[in-house]
C-alpha cells in the first residue's frame, strides 16, 4: 500500500496526542464494574453535566450506546422511526433486529434530517396487528447527510410529535459536539428534548476508544444491566476514560478548527471541473466526481497514489473528513491532489 501523507478518510483516524497519553498514564484507576474507577466516574459526571442529564455511563463504543438504548427503551416487535441514512439502520450489523427484535421505519429525510410532519406520518395507528411505534431516533450531525446539523427548532418540533404520541426521543450524538460548536447551541440545549443521547469520544474528540451515554438515573441503571449482559462492563478502564476527560477539557472548542479546514478544503476544490460539492456545515466534506468520468473507487485509488486518502461513500460520492491530526498544509496538498486527479481524467 502507498504511503498516506494526508488522511481524510475519517475522524476516527486520530492518534492520541502526547497530552492525552500523559493524562492516560497518570490516570487514577479502580474497578469500573464496582463503580470504583475515579477516572471513569469523573468522565461520567462531566458528560452528565455537559448534557444536563442526571446520569451517564462509559461505554466501549457508540454502537453499543445505540444498541443498549434500543434494548432498554423497546420491546420486541416495536418500531423505531429513523432517517433512512442513519447509522442505526445501515452500519450496526442489523443490531436492532438481531438483539432487540425491533424494526425500524426509514424516513426519507433531506441530508439525514426529516420534518415533524414526516415523523408524524410515520407513527403507526394503535391496533393489535400493527407494530407499536416506540421511539424516534435522530443523528446529530447526520453522518451520511454530509455532517448536516439538525437545527434546534427542528428537534423541538419533532419532540412535540414524540410527546403527542408518547414516544421516546433518542439521539445518536456521535458528532453532537461538532453541531454544538458549529451552531453556537449548548450541548445541554440540544440534549434537552431527548430521553437518551450519547457522544462519541473516538471521533473528532481524538480518543482511542469509547463513548458516553447520558439520560435519567433510571435509564442509566437499566443500561448498566445491558452493559453487563453484552460484555461491555470493564475493569481499570480509567486508563481510557482519562482520554475522554482530557478530550472534554481540551478538544471541544477546537472542533471549530476542523470546520474551518473543511470549509477551506471545500472552497479549494469547488472550482475544479467535474466536482460537485455538497453543502459543508461541519467537518465532513462530500463531493460527487461523476462528471470527471471516474467512479469514486478509481478517484480514491488515484488520490492514494498521491499520498492522500479520502473515503468512498457511494459509486460517485466521496467523503473527506477533517480532524485534529490534519493541518492547513495537508488540506492544501489534498485539494491539489483532487485537482490533479480530476484534470488527468
Ligand atoms: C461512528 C458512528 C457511530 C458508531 O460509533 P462507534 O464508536 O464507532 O461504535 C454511530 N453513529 C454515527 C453517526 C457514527 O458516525
Amino acid at each position: 500500500m502507498e504511503e498516506i501523507n494526508v488522511d481524510l478518510h475519517s475522524d476516527t483516524q486520530t492518534r492520541p496526542s502526547p497530552g492525552m497519553r500523559e493524562a492516560m498514564a497518570q490516570a487514577p484507576v479502580g474497578d469500573e464494574q464496582r463503580g470504583e474507577d475515579p477516572s471513569v466516574n469523573k468522565l461520567c459526571e462531566m458528560a452528565a453535566e455537559l448534557t444536563g442529564k442526571e446520569s451517564a455511563v462509559f461505554m466501549p463504543s457508540g454502537t453499543m450506546c445505540n444498541q443498549a438504548s434500543v434494548l432498554v427503551h423497546c420491546q420486541p416487535g416495536d418500531e423505531i422511526i429513523a432517517d433512512k441514512t442513519s447509522h442505526l439502520i445501515n452500519s450496526e450489523s442489523g443490531g436492532a433486529a438481531a438483539l432487540a427484535g425491533v424494526q425500524i421505519k426509514p424516513i426519507n429525510g433531506k441530508r439525514g434530517i426529516f420534518t415533524a410532519e414526516q415523523a408524524e406520518e410515520a407513527v403507526n395507528m394503535r391496533k393489535r396487528n400493527i407494530p407499536r411505534t416506540r421511539m424516534i431516533e435522530i443523528e446529530q450531525t447526520s453522518n451520511a447527510g454530509g455532517g448536516s446539523i439538525w437545527p434546534l427548532e427542528r428537534i423541538q418540533e419533532v419532540a412535540e410529535i414524540a410527546k403527542k404520541f408518547g414516544l421516546i426521543m433518542h439521539m445518536d450524538g456521535a458528532r453532537m459536539l461538532n453541531a454544538a460548536v458549529a451552531s453556537n447551541v449548548t450541548a445541554a440545549d440540544f440534549a434537552k428534548s431527548f430521553d437518551s443521547l450519547w457522544v462519541d469520544l473516538s471521533k473528532g474528540l481524538g480518543c482511542p476508544v469509547g463513548a458516553v451515554l447520558c439520560g435519567s438515573s433510571d435509564f442509566i441503571e437499566n443500561v448498566w444491566s445491558w452493559k453487563m449482559r453484552l460484555g461491555g462492563a470493564m475493569r481499570q478502564s480509567g486508563i481510557v476514560a482519562a482520554a475522554g476527560v482530557y478530550a472534554l477539557e481540551n478538544n471541544v472548542s477546537r472542533l471549530a478548527d476542523d470546520h474551518t479546514l473543511a470549509k477551506r478544503f471545500a472552497d479549494n476544490i469547488s472550482n475544479i471541473a467535474g466536482i460537485q460539492l455538497w453543502p459543508v456545515e461541519t467537518n465532513l466534506v462530500f463531493f460527487n466526481v461523476k462528471e470527471t468520468g471516474l467512479t469514486a473507487k478509481i478517484f480514491h485509488e488515484r488520490l492514494l497514489e498521491r499520498g492522500v486518502r479520502i473515503g468512498i461513500k457511494d459509486k460517485y460520492e466521496m467523503r473527506a473528513v477533517t480532524h485534529l491530526d490534519v493541518d492547513s498544509a495537508e488540506i492544501a496538498q489534498a485539494a491539489d491532489a483532487v485537482a490533479q486527479v480530476a484534470a488527468a481524467a
